[in-house]
């Protein structure tokens, strides 16, 4: 056997090639080369297999934020063969539970920061903090490891926000499918220094981590995205690029100045929609660099825009790249019409191999469901107008939340906005505002709606205007919809 297309062959890869060069570097500015983080993701490994006697199919559960622990121990796991279970670190202490004993993990690495959530799991199950995963480094028999008989893969928790988490798994793609299709359209060049500020336990930072292997980049990472910060150490790290989620992006915009100038040629945000007419401002401090990705857990990437397609339409999700189909289906699998809202359907070599759980998506000729609904313009650019179980259908109508805060995202003193609908005994449903305003600023419910009705149907008009300090976002900055429900009991 031979080392194949997993995250530990693409290390191994990276070292091979560029084994001086700096592979991560934190926010304390401890820095390991290629080479250092191979060493120690094998010393992970054998320690693994030597201490806990994990084997080749079984799974290890990794709850960490982004720093060289992360990678290392999912490189360890990959390097046995093991399945690495991503688990995202916005899980309550129970849904750990029903994750850990779902996925019959084997062993649970956390940072230390989790320790009193992952206090009640079942004893039997070895926990790793901090210290421990130190120790096995340091500690490791030496020896070779051989090819694994199976590739170990990663298992992409979902965040959860439509129910229990589901485990995703991803395949490993052949070659360099993937990358192509991203340094296609994406200027990012072998060697580069990126951020990534995505977490790296959701499916955007785990790309985000697989293409700078795959390029050989340095890695910046912090624990936790502050804005600030983040700002500081593009800027010292003179890095070519960020991977982030929206939010992030709308965070350093709100950054007071006098602020520290990264030069970018590169910001690429994937996770959630962009919000309306974020693209344009932040371009216009920023420059021309900006890429949104469309995708999920399920299809990796399916779409991405570039600058100069955001800057004509600022909330489209561009274009399919290369090796990906992309087709708008309605109920009875038929393509529609340009301009029509039908159901997305993907299909690429990134497509993920079904939930750990037995769970299933629908799909058609090859094509997965997303259940996201969206459009395509005649010249082909595609605008996500959400998920299909979000749609609001209000007096038989229906109404789309992102249509109508991406025109409440224009209003000069929002900050952000999300729209539900909430039960109304007359309409079904009625559309429900949540504004989250910059500081120092008012607005009066009637000037909303009178805004609203300027531009959109009577039906999207929002009827309750609710103003909130901040949003609820989950830990990849999606609004949580089921904690602004519970405003309404
Ligand atoms: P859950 O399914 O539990 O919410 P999650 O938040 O982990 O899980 P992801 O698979 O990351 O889920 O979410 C993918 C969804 O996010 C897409 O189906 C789409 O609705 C939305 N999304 C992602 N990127 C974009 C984008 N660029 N524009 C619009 N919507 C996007």
């Amino acid at each position: 056997r031979r080392w194949g297309w997993s995250l530990a062959g693409e290390l191994r890869q990276a070292a091979a090639r560029d084994p001086g060069r700096t592979a991560v570097v934190d926010e304390h500015g401890t820095e390991l080369t290629y080479q250092e983080l191979l060493d120690r993701a094998e010393r992970m490994a054998r320690s693994l297999r030597t201490a806990h006697g994990v084997q080749a199919g079984e799974r290890i559960g990794v709850l960490c934020r982004n720093h060289h622990g992360l990678i290392e121990t999912i490189v360890a796991a990959t390097l046995l063969g093991v399945d690495a279970v991503l688990v995202n670190t916005g899980l309550s202490a129970a849904q750990l539970a029903t994750v850990a004993e779902e996925q019959r993990l084997r062993v649970l690495v956390h940072d230390d920061e989790f320790t009193e959530r992952v206090l009640g799991l079942p004893a039997e199950l070895p926990r790793l903090d901090e210290r421990a995963r130190e120790e096995m480094v340091a500690g490791a028999l030496p020896g070779e490891l051989q090819p694994p008989e199976r590739d170990g893969r990663i298992i992409v928790l979902t965040s959860g926000t439509t129910g229990t988490p589901k485990g995703a798994r991803r395949p490993t793609p052949n070659g360099f499918g993937p990358l192509v299709s991203i340094i296609d359209r994406i200027p990012l060049h072998t060697r580069d220094r990126v951020m990534i500020a995505a977490p790296i336990f959701h499916t955007w930072g785990f790309a985000a981590l697989q293409v700078c292997f795959a390029l050989r980049a340095t890695i910046v990472l912090h624990r936790r995205f502050d804005p600030a910060a983040t700002l500081a150490a593009l800027v010292a790290h003179r890095c070519d690029a960020l991977f982030a989620v929206p939010v992030m992006v709308q965070r350093l915009m709100e950054v007071a100045p006098p602020w520290p100038r990264p030069q970018l040629k590169v910001v690429a945000v994937s996770g959630s929609a962009l919000p309306g007419g974020l693209a344009t401002r932040f371009m216009d401090v920023y420059g021309d660099v900006l890429y949104n990705l469309y995708g999920s857990t399920e299809v990796s990437w399916a779409s991405i825009a570039g600058p100069a397609e955001l800057r004509a339409a600022p909330t489209t999700a561009g274009r399919p790249p290369r090796g990906t189909l992309l087709r708008i289906l309605d109920a009875e699998g038929r393509q529609v019409p340009d301009g029509q809202v039908g159901r997305i359907f993907v299909g690429n070599e990134m497509l993920f191999e079904g939930y750990t759980t037995g769970a299933s998506r629908e799909s058609r000729d090859g094509l997965l469901d997303t259940g996201d609904l969206g459009r395509l313009t005649p010249d082909g650019l595609l605008f996500v107008d959400g998920r299909a179980d979000d749609m609001i259908v209000s007096g038989g109508e229906n109404v789309f939340p992102s249509e109508v805060e991406n025109l409440l995202a224009q209003l000069p003193q929002v900050r952000e906005a999300a729209v539900i609908g909430v039960p109304d005994p007359e309409y079904g449903q009625r559309l429900a505002a949540f504004l989250a305003l910059h500081a120092g600023e008012t607005l009066d419910p009637e000037a909303v709606r009178e805004y609203v009705r300027h531009y959109l149907a009577r039906f999207a008009v929002p009827r309750d205007v609710v103003f909130v300090k901040y949003l609820p976002r989950n830990a990849t900055g999606k609004v949580l919809a089921r904690e602004l429900r519970r405003y309404y009991g």
